[in-house]
């Protein structure tokens, strides 16, 4: 199974309801950021944005009212670099009481602080952030070492109990033998699942890095054969989107971003508004316009945070896609 029953589940009630009430846009992925403080400078990351001070972060009574305002099944901790949160641990069990599954986005340098204070939960995955083997991941995250540690937290979260994946940018730079050496590596380590998803093609930020849409497809074409062989949780669907096989609208709200300034919009990677209240945020954005991707900042977008949540919207349309869904849900 690709994503434990209990997850599986809780998203289809919530998709059920949802449509019981009529309601046409809603959430399913919160992508919580607590604090805007970084312990690395990825290439990826803009460095305005994640080298805030620790005393900006959000208070974990904000953090639990996004979660209740919004009501998505599903909340990623993500930052910055939510290890370094003081308040964490409370964090996690106020999102665990409030019957939401977590996925603890890290690049596992504080990792072993996190396991002492911890305590596994089947609510609770963590989500180690790896873009390839050593010698690119020190690269992409500028720093020695951090390959080594982030395996050694991973392997330390398995022997302790956690459901432990891991989340990989492929970039320009990542090499299509790389990335299955990576997979099967992986998969030795005893990983739980791999999320693949293409960098992004944004002028603000490095060109040099992100990959533009004829070789996201090209290099999507090669996981789509990887995830023939290794537990790769990007869905089927999405891959074949990012391979250039379907097309998909956006579906911007369904993976809104809370952080300190507020809720972003119109999506995780275009920084046009921050608003005040999850209201304001629904309301205050045009998504006919962010979904048709008419925006020349659209242009080579195959983001994950906006794609997965148009899978889940579009499958009911085709009953084959809900068969390829079911199929590769309950694989083992
Ligand atoms: S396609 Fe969607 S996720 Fe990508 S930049 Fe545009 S609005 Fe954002």
């Amino acid at each position: 199974m690709r994503f434990p029953i209990h997850i599986a589940t809780d998203m289809v009630k919530w998709q059920a309801k949802n449509w019981l009430r009529g309601t046409d846009r809603y959430p399913y992925v919160l992508m919580l950021e607590p604090l805007h403080t970084c312990n690395l400078a990825c290439i990826g990351c803009s460095p305005e944005r994640y080298s805030g001070d620790l005393k900006d972060r959000m208070s974990v009574e904000q953090c639990l009212k996004a979660v209740d305002d919004c009501g998505a099944p599903v909340v990623s901790i993500c930052g910055g670099e939510p290890t370094i949160y003081p308040e964490l641990v409370e964090l996690i069990d106020g999102i665990i009481a409030r019957k939401r599954h977590i996925y603890l986005c890290t690049n596992g340098l504080l990792l072993d602080r996190f396991y002492r204070k911890g305590t596994p939960h089947k609510r609770l995955a963590i989500n180690v952030h790896l873009d390839g083997m050593k010698k690119t991941h020190d690269f992409v995250t500028d720093r020695a070492g951090v390959f080594d540690k982030a395996i050694e937290m991973i392997r330390e979260g398995k022997r302790l109990g956690y459901f432990v994946c891991t989340n990989t940018t492929v970039y320009r730079e990542t090499s299509l033998e790389e990335l299955e050496e990576m997979c099967a590596f992986l998969d030795g380590v005893g990983i739980d699942g791999m999320l693949l998803s293409p960098g992004y093609h944004y002028a603000k930020l490095d060109d040099e890095h992100f990959l533009v849409q004829q070789e996201t497809h090209r290099k999507f074409e090669r996981v789509i054969e990887l995830a023939k062989k290794y537990r790769i949780n990007s869905t089927p669907l999405f891959l074949e989107f990012a391979a250039g096989r379907r097309d998909y609208p956006c579906t911007p709200w369904g993976t809104p971003n809370y952080t300190p300034k507020g809720w972003k919009g119109p999506c995780y990677v275009i920084e046009e508004k921050y608003h005040d209240s999850w209201d304001a945020f629904m309301k205050g954005n045009d998504w006919a316009y962010w979904e048709s991707r008419s925006d020349p900042r659209c242009r080579d977008c195959a983001m994950h945070s906006g794609f997965e949540p148009s899978v889940v919207r579009k499958m009911g349309g085709s009953l084959r896609d809900v068969w390829t869904m079911m199929r590769w849900q309950f694989a083992a």
